[in-house]
């Protein structure tokens, strides 16, 4: 019987990271190939890029382009439409309108000397269907995910294994819906968030991205932290607090206590749209590497427990609130389980 593989291609802005599912959905392999995406060198090289780390992925697992079914590609938005950049952050401008579908497409097609099945998205949604194949398994329920990094990436997948992208591929920027505020005892103007909406975005509460604000707020109440005192650049302090944080640091552990609580209340506020039976919780803090067993566990409780009281009666019993599984694999193994639900016809 012949192998059939579909690939997955995640493009960020500076990596590429490539994956593969076989026809039963589990990966090829649990190392993900890593590219330079080279956009710096124009359109041309990111195709060169993304082709040629096809094929070592390939090489590297003794497969050939005759054992492809079809191959997905998870890139960030935003986006014109389907398959084409628009002003993307990180990107050079002049990949705005760049239908970088149909030139991977065409790409494609001319290094497997056959038409091969493409599906696009972005890479938020895709990752977020990966690690939802996981955490539900063989039930037929639907998946929230979160994952606060720099940003707030989020994605729902419903139960037929399919993400939320809305009528304008702009589905699920639920980073950017407002905080209530009056919960959360603040005064002052709301945090100012990259998007620039005034409304106190849940991303400038609950990532990287809003630290500063946050520690500027939180550090009232230690006067006498060694931050308090420090003149170290602002970037410098906000980095250092995740590690401050698994020595016990009680002001980045009242950040991170801070954090929690915002996006537990977030995830109460997306489970009255929802009605997830799973959400799952990603991003650097839930990184292996990073963070100690004991500060996963203290973060997750506090997420558990700010969304509690605010969910119906029966969603509190069965929602459940788990760490993601799959780390930097997920967007690549998301993008290729969504070519081979394509194949499958599960659109
Ligand atoms: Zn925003």
């Amino acid at each position: 019987m012949s192998k059939k593989i579909f690939i997955g291609t995640d493009s960020g802005a500076t990596t590429t990271k490539l994956c593969a599912v076989w026809e039963t959905g589990e990966p090829v392999s649990n190392k993900v190939l890593q590219r330079s995406t080279g956009s710096e060198n124009g359109r041309e090289a990111v195709i060169h890029s993304w082709i040629t780390g096809v094929s070592d992925f390939l090489t590297q697992n003794n497969l050939q382009w005759s054992h492809v079914a079809g191959v997905g590609l998870a890139i960030p938005g935003p986006y014109e439409r389907y398959g084409v950049w628009s002003n993307t952050p990180n990107l050079p401008k002049s990949f705005a309108g760049w239908d970088v579908f149909t030139d991977y497409k065409t790409a494609l097609a001319q290094q497997a000397g056959r038409e091969l099945p493409l599906v696009c998205g972005n890479d938020g949604n895709y990752g977020g269907v990966a690690e939802a194949r996981l955490a539900r398994g063989n039930a037929k329920i639907s998946v929230l995910m979160l994952m606060p990094g720099s940003g707030l990436g989020a994605a729902f997948v419903g139960a037929d294994g399919l993400c939320l992208d809305g009528d304008t591929l702009a589905g699920m920027e639920a980073g950017h819906m407002p905080v209530p505020l009056q919960l959360l005892g603040l005064t002052g103007k709301p945090f100012t968030c990259g998007c620039g909406r005034d409304w106190g975005c849940v991303e400038a509460y609950t990532t990287i991205s809003g630290l500063p604000q946050l520690l500027v707020e939180r550090i009232k109440n230690f006067p006498d932290h060694e931050l308090a005192r420090s003149t170290a650049p602002t970037k410098e302090k906000v980095l250092s607090l995740r590690t401050r944080a698994q020595k016990g640091d009680a002001l980045a552990l009242d950040i991170f206590d801070f954090q929690a609580r915002v996006m537990g209340i977030h995830v109460a506020n997306l489970a009255m749209a929802l009605d997830p039976a799973i959400v799952v919780i990603g991003g650097g803090l839930m990184d292996h590497e990073a963070t100690t067993p004991e500060f996963r566990v203290r973060y997750m409780n506090a997420i558990r427990a700010a969304a509690r009281p605010y969910l119906w009666a029966p969603q509190k019993d069965t929602i459940k609130i788990v760490p993601a599984a799959l780390g930097e694999l997920s967007q690549a193994i998301g993008a290729a389980l969504m070519a081979m639900y394509q194949s499958q016809d599960k659109h």
